[in-house]
């Protein structure tokens, strides 16, 4: 494209707008992932607190304990860290 051709700063659509509402569940986050939380089910309380404290609500509630949601989970490490009894632990993709 020659510099005459490219469109000038007027003829472009405004950046940084959402024109659907809703559009990051269209984003799956979790091949972002380095790390991969591994939930023991066994030593799960089903307390809860991961849930509050993951960025992405990628902990799901199935009572009476919780589940990860791998699609949207980015690894980040909040709920091996919050969780009281330890029940998450990090494991390396695709160790
Ligand atoms: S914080 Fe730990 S014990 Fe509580 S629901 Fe999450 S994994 Fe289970
Ligand atoms: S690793 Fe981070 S993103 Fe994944 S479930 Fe835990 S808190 Fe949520």
């Amino acid at each position: 494209m020659s510099e005459a051709e490219k469109p000038g700063s007027k003829s472009l659509p405004i950046g940084g707008i959402l024109v659907k509402p809703g559009s990051s569940i269209e984003y799956k986050t979790g091949d972002w992932r380095a790390f991969r939380p591994t939930l023991d089910e066994k030593k799960c309380t089903g307390c809860l607190i991961c849930w509050i404290y993951c960025p992405d609500s990628a902990i799901i509630r199935k009572p009476p304990i919780v589940a990860i949601n791998y699609e949207f989970c980015k690894g980040c490490g909040i709920c091996a860290n919050e969780c009281p009894v330890k029940a998450i632990t990090m494991v390396e993709e695709g160790a």
